[in-house]
């Protein structure tokens, strides 16, 4: 289990990227959802240790990572958002390349961990090829081999599924899904998506605050009879945003699929009620810090 209280990330500026975030992250998926900016690459940093926070503490397991790193990093696999490969390498150079820098452990030799990686990850068809030639997909799939390298019971990756084709997204959720029945898995995203197909658990964060911790399904269920669908022509659709709380407009046969929340008083003319799914939460979630932050007595995210 991680056991994050309190967490405080002030940068120059100063900007307070994470403004006192507690978090228990049990075994298995657990999401990290957030728009850009919200401070999911800032907490990742940290709980991967290489980022001091301001303040607050991070527990694995009882040890107090902060204080005794190597107890994580013994422990922990990483994928950052932003990963640096030479593109000159094979992927298999690669990999060993980086195996090596993380001082991995092979007793069968670092050749066959290698193997055994990249076929973990379905990329032992492209081992001899060079990192230029992947794609966005194989890039990430090649982060996840040396993240998992040494069976850490910790994975954070940080926003992997950004920028992938639809087909790419769905071989990372299944590798994704297939560690995380073993350890945990600590998930960024600002794809929604992403956590209703992988997380049974997430935490939404906006602002360097966390505004819910729930599961998909509670989530939908806060929004019962909530949500209503209707066709709009796309000349009415500025008019609807000013009157109802529109949670999507999605083009349709040419016509605007739209979807409201409506918490009192009537649907717009035409509409009717369907079941909220998860982007329909996140977006009541984020309209209703954004109303707050609003409010005269609100305080904003800078100090
Ligand atoms: P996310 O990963 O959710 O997009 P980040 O953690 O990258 O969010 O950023 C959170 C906030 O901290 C943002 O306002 C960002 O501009 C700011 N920030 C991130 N890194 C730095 C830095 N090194 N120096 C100053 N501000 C930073």
């Amino acid at each position: 289990m991680l056991v994050v209280r309190d967490l405080v990330k002030v940068y120059p500026g100063p900007v307070a990227a994470l403004q006192g975030v507690s978090l228990d992250v049990p075994k298995g998926m657990f999401g990290l959802l957030g728009p850009n900016g919200a401070g999911k690459s800032t907490f990742m940093k940290i709980l991967a240790g290489i980022l001091e926070p301001t303040s607050g503490s991070v527990q694995l397991d009882g040890v107090d990572v902060l204080k005794d790193p190597p107890h994580l990093w013994s422990r922990l696999g990483y994928l950052p958002q932003e990963f640096g490969f030479y593109p000159h390498l094979s992927g298999e150079a690669m990999l060993r390349y980086l195996l090596e820098l993380k001082g991995v452990e092979a007793p069968g030799g670092l050749k066959a961990l290698v193997a055994e990686l990249l076929e973990r990850v379905n990329l032992a068809f492209a081992a001899k090829r060079k990192v230029k030639g992947y794609s966005g997909g194989m890039r990430q799939r090649l982060g996840i081999a040396q993240a998992i390298a040494g069976n850490p019971q910790l994975i954070i990756v940080d926003e992997p599924t950004a920028g992938l084709d639809p087909d790419e997204r769905l071989r990372l959720y299944r590798i994704l899904a297939e560690l995380a029945s073993e350890r945990t898995v600590l998930l960024s995203t600002h794809i929604v998506e992403d956590v209703s197909v992988l997380c049974p658990r997430f935490a939404v964060i906006r602002g360097g605050k966390l505004l819910a911790l729930t599961t998909p399904s509670e989530a939908r269920v806060a929004l019962a009879g909530t949500i209503h669908e209707g066709q709009v022509p796309e000349s009415g659709l500025a008019a609807l945003r000013g009157s109802a709380r529109v949670t999507s407009a999605i083009l349709f046969e040419g016509e605007n699929r739209v979807r409201v929340h409506v918490t009192e008083g009537r649907a717009p003319e035409g509409f009717g009620p369907v079941e909220a799914n998860l982007e329909d939460a996140y977006l009541v979630m984020m309209r209703r810090a954004e109303e707050a932050d609003r409010r005269p007595e609100a305080v904003g995210g800078r100090v």
